[in-house]
């Protein structure tokens, strides 16, 4: 199998240096995760705002960065590619709760695809596998459920390096939680919520389901800061009255999510 990158809305193969890169990246990861996580902890104790702003800025122009899709996209990404007979998906352990030593919830949930997927199988053999473009379907619906958010990671900032759909959380994710801090890690996607309060219930779940502090409940209904939503659509499959649907973000321009790639794919 040849292994592919992004290119101008296209499949085409990634050269052997790309793939190089990637894997002395995934090779080291782990250790890199460790230094920062601590360096990050240390400066987030010492409230040290200009510091972790610096070491952001600087993590997002050298390590990879993500932006946010709503697992709708996720799928339909997946379809694109395996139409185009380039299935190049695999999964392993999330590098944040190997690197880290820590466990909550799904482990397996590291989906590494395109050229990202040989770089990784390449330097854990016996810790990532191929998957099917159904088996990796039944994983994103599942990761959904649990309320992992669907993120397409790219290194470099180039939408031509997109290597992973991480599946992040708030607890162990390093990426998530540095971007928390200072920002420049992780993006907004192409898609933000709208919410028509008169069908909320006032059930409270979307509270939960935001990992970005999108959501609160006004007086029993729920109310959403839209310069918040990083576009997930977490919280509407578990919305109760179905007062949220997901809306095209208005001024989005394409990061890393290959969204001409997606719409060209033959049906
Ligand atoms: S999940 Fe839906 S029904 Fe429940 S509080 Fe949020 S918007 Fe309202
Ligand atoms: S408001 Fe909903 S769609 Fe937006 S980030 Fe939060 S959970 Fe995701």
């Amino acid at each position: 199998m040849s292994y592919h990158k992004v290119k101008n809305g296209k499949l085409v193969p990634a050269g052997r240096f790309q793939v190089l890169v990637d894997n002395f990246y995934a090779r080291n990861e782990p250790m890199i995760i460790r230094v920062l996580d601590a360096i990050t902890r240390f400066f987030v104790k010492l409230k040290a705002r200009p510091v972790l702003w610096v070491l952001s800025r600087l993590m997002g122009t050298v390590l990879p960065t993500g932006e946010v899709v709503t697992t709708g996209r996720a799928l339909r990404f997946v379809d694109a590619v395996s139409r185009l007979d380039r299935v190049e998906i695999a999964v392993g352990p999330c590098m944040c709760q190997k690197a880290l030593g820590k466990r909550s919830g799904t482990y397996m949930k590291d989906m590494v695809i395109l050229y990202g997927a040989e770089a990784y199988k390449a330097a854990y053999p016996a810790e990532y596998r191929d998957l099917s473009a159904g088996e990796a379907k039944e994983a994103l619906l599942a990761f959904e459920k649990e309320g992992l958010i669907p993120t397409f990671y790219s290194c470099l900032r180039s939408s031509g390096w997109i290597y992973a759909i991480c599946n992040c959380e708030g607890k162990i994710c390093f990426p998530f939680r540095a971007h928390q801090a200072a920002g420049a890690v992780m993006h907004r996607g192409p898609d933000v919520v709208a919410l028509n309060r008169e069908d909320c219930t006032g059930c409270g779940t979307c509270v939960e389901r935001c990992h970005f502090g999108a959501n609160r409940l006004v007086g029993g209904t729920s109310e959403v800061d839209l310069t918040k939503c990083y576009g997930c659509g977490l919280c509407v499959s578990t919305c109760a009255g179905h007062a949220r649907k997901m809306a095209e973000r208005s001024g989005y321009s394409p990061r890393y999510y290959p969204i001409d790639l997606v719409a060209g794919a033959p049906a």
